[in-house]
C-alpha cells in the first residue's frame, strides 16, 4: 500500500467511525447534547479532509505509478479532500448551518386544527381524505417547515458557492458533479433525453389521473391543487386508479418479511436488523436511511416502519444499501470499501421495487397464484407511472438545484412554481408566495444530488434485465445474489462507477431501458 494511503487511512477510520456513530445517534434522539457531538464528530472529519499538506502530496503523488488499489485510493482521497481546501472560517461556518438545519427538519412537526402531526399522519391525509379542506391543512402543514429553514438554506447555498469558486469551478453544481466523477454534459443531454421519452406518457397518465381526481373531489380539472395529489411534492405514485397493495400489508410484520425476501437470494440481513431502529418515536428521525458505521460490519437501518407497502419497499430499499455494504471484497483496503452513489442506490431500488412485484407477492406476501397473476398487467402499469411520476420529479429538483447554484438571490419560490408546472404539470395555488421548496431537505443537507436517484433508478432497470437473463428473475433465486455480490457489490470503490455499471448490468448507463419501462403506462 502506498505509504500516503495508509497514513490517510490511520486518521481517516477513527474520524469516520466517530462520525457515523454521532450522526446515528442524533437521528435516534434529537438531544442538545447529540447534535453537538454531531457538529463537533463533522468538523473534526472536516478538518482532516482540510489537511493542506496531506493535500499537496496526494497532488504530487497522484500520477506516480503504483499498485492499481493505492493508485485508485489516491484518487478517490484527492475528489474527498478537494471541497475540504477552503478557508477555515468558511468550512466552520457551512457544518454548523447545515447541522442546525438539519435538526430543525428532525423537530419540526406540522400543526392541523391545532394539533401537532407526524409526516406519517400528513402522508395519509392526502392518501386517504375526500375532503379538500383537510387535505389543503395537510399540504400547508407539509410547507410550514420551508419557512422556518429556506433564510438559511439559501445562505448555504452562497456559502457553497463561494467555497466553489475558490476552488476554480463555476458553482457548487459544477463542484459536486466533478468530485462524483458525473460529467456535467452528460447528466444534462440525459436529463433532456428522460424529459423527451417521459413527456408524452407522463401528459397522458397525468390526465387520466386528473379527471379522476376531479371526479372523486368534485370540481373541474382546471380547479385541481398540489394537496388534491397523493404527497406533498407528487413524487410518487398515487394509489389511486391504479392498484392499491396496502391492504396486503395490514397486519404483516413488514421486517419479518424484508428477512425472508433477503434469506431467498442469500444475503443475510439479520446482523444489520439486530442493530437496526425501526420503529417511530418522538425526537427521532422521520425519514429512513442505511448506514454503514465502520466498513467492517456494523450497517444499521434507521426506519419508522408501519404496515404499509411504501414501509416494505423501504425496508428492502434501505436493506439494500445494507448487503451492499457488507458485500465489499474483504481483500479491498479500507478507502475502497465504499461505492458511488449510483450503484448503491440502483441496488436499493431494485431491492425496493419488489414489493410491488409480482413474483414477490406471490412467494414471500404468499398470494394465491391466480391473484398475482391477475395483478400483474396492472402492476406493471403501476411501476411504469412511478417511474414517470419520479422521473418528472427528479427534473424539477435537478432543474431547482441548477437555478440556485447559479443564482442565490434569484426568486426561488417563483423558479420553484415555474419548474413543477412545466414537469409535473401541476397548478400552482392561486397567489401562493412562500418558500415551498426549502420544505425539501434534500435540497438542504443533500445538495446536488437528486440525479443520483434517477441515474440509479435507469441501472436498476438494466441490472433487473440482467438478472431475469442470469438467473430467470430475483425473488428466491440465490445465483441472482451471488452475481450481484461478485458483479456489484464486491469491487467497492477500486472500479469506477460507469464501468461498474456496463460490468454488471452488460451494457452503459442510457435511458433505453427507461424509455421502454414508462410505454406500459
Ligand atoms: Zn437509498
Amino acid at each position: 500500500m502506498h505509504p500516503l494511503v495508509a497514513a490517510a487511512e490511520e486518521r481517516l477510520k477513527p474520524l469516520t467511525l466517530a462520525r457515523n456513530t454521532a450522526w446515528w445517534d442524533v437521528n435516534v434522539e434529537a438531544t442538545d447534547e447529540n447534535e453537538k457531538r454531531r457538529a463537533e464528530s463533522e468538523l473534526a472529519y472536516s478538518d482532516a479532509l482540510a489537511d493542506r499538506e496531506l493535500f499537496g502530496e496526494l497532488d504530487r503523488a497522484r500520477s506516480s505509478n503504483g499498485d492499481p488499489a493505492s493508485a485508485r485510493s489516491l484518487e478517490l482521497l484527492r475528489a474527498l479532500m478537494l471541497p475540504h481546501q477552503i478557508p477555515d472560517s468558511l468550512r466552520s461556518r457551512i457544518v454548523e448551518l447545515e447541522a442546525s438545519v438539519e435538526a430543525r427538519f428532525s423537530r419540526h412537526r406540522g400543526v392541523i386544527a391545532g394539533r401537532e402531526v407526524d409526516d406519517n399522519e400528513i402522508k395519509r391525509i392526502l392518501r386517504e381524505s375526500d375532503d379538500p379542506g383537510e387535505r389543503r391543512e395537510a399540504w400547508e402543514a407539509s410547507k410550514t417547515v420551508g419557512g422556518t429553514v429556506a433564510d438559511d438554506v439559501r445562505e448555504l447555498a452562497r456559502l457553497r458557492n463561494e467555497a466553489a469558486r475558490s476552488l476554480g469551478h463555476r458553482d457548487w453544481f459544477s463542484l459536486s458533479l466533478s468530485i462524483d466523477e458525473l460529467d456535467e454534459k452528460k447528466l444534462l443531454e440525459t436529463l433532456e433525453e428522460c424529459d423527451r421519452v417521459t413527456a408524452e406518457p407522463f401528459a397522458r397518465w397525468k390526465g387520466a389521473l386528473d379527471a379522476r381526481l376531479a371526479e372523486r373531489f368534485g370540481c373541474s380539472v382546471e380547479e385541481l391543487r398540489p394537496w388534491h395529489y397523493a404527497d406533498p411534492f407528487f413524487q410518487e405514485r398515487p394509489r389511486d386508479g391504479s392498484v392499491d397493495l396496502d391492504p396486503l400489508f395490514k397486519g404483516r410484520d413488514i421486517v419479518a418479511l424484508a428477512r425472508r425476501t433477503f434469506d431467498g437470494i442469500g444475503l443475510e440481513v439479520a446482523g444489520i436488523l439486530d442493530r437496526s431502529d425501526l420503529f417511530s418515536r418522538a425526537g427521532k428521525c422521520q425519514h429512513a436511511f442505511c448506514v454503514d458505521i465502520d466498513r467492517g460490519g456494523d450497517v444499521r437501518v434507521l426506519a419508522n416502519v408501519t404496515d404499509n407497502q411504501d414501509w416494505a419497499d423501504t425496508m428492502l430499499h434501505e436493506l439494500g444499501h445494507g448487503v451492499y455494504d457488507l458485500g465489499f471484497d474483504d481483500a479491498l483496503p479500507w478507502l475502497l470499501r465504499d461505492t458511488h452513489l449510483v450503484a448503491t442506490e440502483a441496488a436499493a431500488i431494485l431491492f425496493g421495487a419488489l414489493a410491488g412485484d409480482r413474483d414477490w407477492l406471490e412467494r414471500v406476501l404468499e398470494l394465491e397464484a391466480a391473484e398475482a397473476g391477475e395483478l400483474e398487467g396492472r402492476l406493471r402499469a403501476a411501476r411504469a407511472a412511478e417511474l414517470l411520476v419520479f422521473t418528472r420529479w427528479v427534473l424539477v429538483m435537478t432543474g431547482f438545484e441548477r437555478v440556485l447554484y447559479r443564482d442565490p438571490e434569484a426568486d426561488l419560490d417563483a423558479a420553484w412554481w415555474e419548474l413543477v408546472s412545466r414537469y409535473q404539470l401541476v397548478t400552482p395555488p392561486d397567489g401562493r408566495k412562500a418558500p415551498d421548496w426549502a420544505a425539501k431537505i434534500h435540497i438542504a443537507v443533500a445538495p446536488v444530488y437528486y440525479h443520483t436517484y434517477l441515474y440509479g433508478s435507469i441501472v436498476a432497470a438494466q441490472l433487473r434485465d440482467a438478472l431475469e437473463a442470469a438467473a430467470g428473475g430475483l425473488v428466491d433465486r440465490p445465483e441472482a445474489g451471488k452475481v450481484l455480490a461478485a458483479k456489484l457489490f464486491s469491487p467497492g470503490a477500486s472500479v469506477r462507477w460507469d464501468r461498474l455499471v456496463e460490468e454488471a448490468s452488460g451494457r452503459p448507463l442510457s435511458v433505453d431501458s427507461l424509455a421502454r419501462a414508462v410505454a406500459s403506462a
